[in-house]
């Protein structure tokens, strides 16, 4: 069977949903998503944290960062419903680093140059607005979990306008608007064959055989984007590895006062953050060390907890919640980052196949950046502009680019 549209996506995360609906939104060419998943969330997006976070080593990436949650804070106005699934839960974001030479000050005026509202709190600030916090600026004895004289840092940034979102509904909202604007979005359907001739795109073949015939290709397929890659030929001159990452659970306990924002906690190498309702703790790690377990089938990979991973995350977060209890069910899964070994951002942009568009290599940043590349690639492709175009380039993260220069690799790069 062979039919023709003008732009595919594969891969409906939120990467190719975000993108469709901005072709969408600026544009009145056809478009399909082709899925190979029978149902939203089966790749990286539905393990997902959704932390929405501003600060990033590059100015780039805070601007990037910024369109994206700029889009997650007005969804009901991005998404063109006044009733979505999915709502911003607006937290703060929390860096806890350890105060030497200045860093929340220099970050803070960084994110106030790009607009996003910061405050520099000191220890004091912590304890009366998030009273189970210890703003210790030590690091924790993640082995053993052995207690500290903790010493109190001298100053820590907040972002005001962060915080988190629901990936699995957010999915489902561009689901439903595309589907309101007459998208056509394809479960079960694998592509087996990006098409081509003279080194231009033809469009895709899925595993039933059928073609559909387009210009214009998206490779938005997560950590599978490597399978369409060798099936093309394309050898591009990027490392993007899937790379296993594990997550906890743990039931909020009462003994668990007030407010938590987002916390990136640099100094005990985690993350976490609140979840239904605030009846539910989020964690991960920010360490390199914990992305380095390479997945060689994204298809089928191990989704449990390493019970060490599970002790030292526990540890690292009993110091910084002190009144946390011991006890209580902590359960947990895995999802996979793709990791971008050479410089952990993403690559987004046309291959050196004409119509083939590469959204790859995300590196644990993807949601929040979601609705802002979605506008980059919408907007190279339609040539049309839109009240969520972001303000970078799209040549900063091209596929030709020159590796970024960075501190540190990890998911706070
Ligand atoms: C545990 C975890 C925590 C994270 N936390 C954060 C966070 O706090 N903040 C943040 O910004 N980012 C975070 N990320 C990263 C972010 O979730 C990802 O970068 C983002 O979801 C990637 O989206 P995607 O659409 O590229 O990929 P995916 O969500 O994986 O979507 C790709 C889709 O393509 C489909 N597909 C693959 N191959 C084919 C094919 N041949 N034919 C048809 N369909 C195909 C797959 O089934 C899948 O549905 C996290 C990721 C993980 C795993």
């Amino acid at each position: 069977m062979k039919s023709q549209a003008d732009v595919v996506v594969i891969g409906a995360g939120i990467i190719g949903l975000c993108t469709a609906w901005q072709i969408r939104k600026r544009s009145l060419l056809s478009i399909v998503v082709v899925e190979q998943g029978i149902s939203l969330g089966e790749g990286s997006t539905g393990a997902s944290s959704a932390v929405c976070r501003h600060r990033y080593s590059y100015d780039e990436m805070v601007n990037l960062a910024r369109d994206g949650i700029h889009a997650y804070r007005h969804w009901p106005h991005f998404i063109g419903t006044d009733q979505p699934l999915a709502q911003f839960q607006k937290d703060g974001v929390l860096w806890l680093v350890d105060g030497s030479n200045g860093w929340a000050n220099k970050e803070s005026k960084r994110l106030e140059k790009a607009g996003i509202r910061t405050n520099i709190l000191d220890a004091t600030d912590i304890k009366s607005r998030f009273p189970a916090l210890n703003p210790c600026s030590l690091p924790p004895d993640t082995k053993c979990g052995e207690a500290h004289d903790c010493n109190d840092g001298t100053s820590y940034l907040y972002e005001v306008d962060g915080g988190y979102f629901d990936p699995v509904n957010a999915l489902e909202d561009l689901r439903r608007a595309l589907l309101g604007k007459k998208v056509d979005v394809r479960f079960r359907s694998q592509v087996q064959k990006v098409l081509t001739a003279g080194g231009r795109t033809r469009g895709i073949q899925l595993d039933n055989g059928s073609v559909i015939e387009a210009p214009c290709v998206i490779n938005a397929t997560g950590p599978w984007c490597n399978e369409v890659f060798q099936q093309l030929g394309l050898a591009l001159p990027w490392s993007l590895k899937p790379t296993r990452i594990q997550i906890l659970h743990l039931d909020r306990p009462v003994e668990l006062i007030g407010d938590l924002p987002v916390c990136c906690d640099i100094v005990g190498g985690i993350y976490f953050r609140l979840q239904n309702r605030g009846q539910q703790i989020v964690l991960g790690s920010t360490l390199e060390e914990d992305e380095q377990e390479v997945v060689d089938n994204p298809s089928d990979f191990n989704r449990l907890i390493d019970d060490d991973f599970k002790q030292a995350k526990l540890h690292a977060l009993h110091h910084r919640i002190p009144s946390l209890p011991y006890q209580g069910s902590v359960t947990g899964y895995c999802g996979l980052y793709t990791v971008n070994r050479d410089d952990v951002h993403p690559i987004v942009g046309e291959s050196e196949i004409t119509g083939f568009y590469v959204a790859n290599g995300f590196s644990g940043h993807g949601f929040k950046l979601a609705p802002a590349i979605g506008a980059m690639l919408a907007k190279e492709i339609t040539g049309e502009s839109s009240d969520f175009d972001t303000t970078v380039p799209i040549s900063f993260l091209a596929p030709n680019r020159i590796p970024l220069q960075l501190d540190v690799k990890n998911v706070l790069a």
